[in-house]
């Protein structure tokens, strides 16, 4: 027997309403903030993401589905979301377009990870990307959409955790005293550590490994080093935040690795998610748009694993409920009367026409058989027509929820249908 690839997984039915419901939720919310949705190619240019997510990261470096087509051309199934989307605005103009411009994306990613619980090597990610504003209203803008999508799914007590690291001007001064200080305790540093300190110092802080965290706990921190720019826009951000009301916690150890991510950061957590708490993740990067050859653009935006939040909603307050009854299943008898399985199927196709979702069983199986499916289905009415209802001219309209049953000519069989369904009565 074939199987699926590793890491991959299918998605069936009941959990496919799960991820039907959770997308529309994003777009709905994608609708109010005033994103407009991008598509982008699910394979890019390998030098896409070598240039932008970074020779020295570990997607880059082992996680990428990396591949030559029969052109020799070097490919890559995409791995993330905010390049392509760069590459796109760049590339089709939409930097002299309306700015700024505000683009959501969802869709399947590729990383060639260790599979896990909850963690595929195709996974969906939802992101939205602000291009053309410096603004802090516009970090504070899409923080405000991530807090908006933990609250609708019902994730109570989530926790904003916001950073500055500021520009490379900035950065530049602090670097050395950063260094400086690491260094002083290389000894105690991890085998990946040690290579950061040479290719990506920054990206010590990220590293789990105690011995590491202690060598970072009281290191010089990029916001005492802000130029007057980074600065305004740190204070900015924060008095924003404080005017909504909204709780924050500032972590020094929250930053991203590479040159052209600039200013705010931030990460939205979800305890009770345990070690892999982060929900939902983002920031500035206003270096991005010149590192692919454009003019300079600033830029800020998030990502989500849609598998990591339907994983929260259903530990959350509202676990997602969709819907997944039939407005009417059609019993008829398969067999005998060619003309009463003909108006049976008609009726079906009648109730289809009038916009209820209906369906029948084409397997000619026994009335009490078909019954027992349309419970499995679940119709939230019948309608049955045997040959007593056929001679009669009558169709008999059983609610499931209810328990009652009545009998409607077949000529006004619809008007009712529809009315039971959008009003329904006991
Ligand atoms: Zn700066
Ligand atoms: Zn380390």
């Amino acid at each position: 027997m074939l199987r699926a690839p590793r890491g991959t997984k299918d998605i069936l039915p009941p959990e496919s309403h799960k991820w039907a419901y959770l997308e529309s939720l994003l777009r709905r919310l994608s609708k109010l903030y005033n994103f407009e949705e991008i598509r982008t190619p699910i394979f890019e240019y390998t030098e896409l993401f070598s240039r932008t997510v970074g020779e020295s990261t570990d997607i880059v470096r082992k996680e990428m589905y990396t591949f030559q087509d029969k052109g020799g051309r070097d490919l890559t199934l995409r791995p993330e979301g905010t390049a392509p989307v760069a590459r796109a605005f760049l590339e089709r103009g939409l930097a002299q377009g309306a700015l700024p411009k505000k683009l959501f994306y969802l869709g399947p990613m590729f990383r060639y990870e260790k599979p896990q619980a909850g963690r595929y090597r195709e996974f969906v990610q939802y992101g939205v990307e602000i291009l053309g504003s410096p603004s802090a209203y516009s970090d504070v803008e899409v923080i405000l959409l991530a807090v908006r999508i933990a609250e609708e799914l019902g994730l109570t007590g989530t926790v904003l955790y916001i950073n500055t690291i500021g520009c490379p001007k900035c950065r530049q001064a602090h670097r050395e005293d950063f260094v400086k200080h690491i260094s002083s305790r290389a000894k105690q540093l991890c085998k990946d550590c040690l290579e950061r300190l040479e290719t990506n110092p920054m990206r010590i802080l990220d590293c789990k490994n105690p011995a590491c965290r202690e060598a970072v706990a009281d290191v010089p921190l990029v916001k005492d080093y802000l130029c007057d720019d980074c600065q305004e826009h740190w204070d900015t951000l924060q008095q924003l935040l404080e005017s909504l009301g909204l709780e924050y916690t500032v972590d020094p150890t929250l930053v991203r690795g590479l040159d052209y991510y600039t200013k705010t950061v931030f990460e939205l957590k979800w305890p009770p998610l345990g070690a892999q708490d982060a929900i939902i993740g983002g920031g500035r990067y206003d270096g991005l748009i010149e590192e692919l050859g454009g003019k300079p653009c600033p830029g800020v935006g998030f990502a989500v694993g849609v598998e990591r939040l339907l994983l929260a909603a259903e530990k959350g307050q509202k676990p997602l409920n969709p819907d997944v009854s039939i407005d009417c299943f059609v019993v008829f008898p398969g067999g005998g009367d060619r003309r009463l399985a003909q108006a049976g199927f008609k009726l079906v196709n009648d109730l289809r026409g009038s916009g209820l979702s209906s369906d029948f069983d084409p397997l000619g199986r026994s009335m009490k058989a078909q019954m027992k499916h349309a419970d499995r289905l679940n119709a939230r009415y019948v309608a049955i027509l045997g040959e007593a209802e056929f001679e009669q001219g009558l169709v008999t309209i059983r609610s499931m929820e209810h328990g009652w049953q009545k009998q409607v000519s077949a000529g006004q069989v619809l008007d009712f249908m529809k009315e039971e369904v959008s009003g329904g009565s006991k």
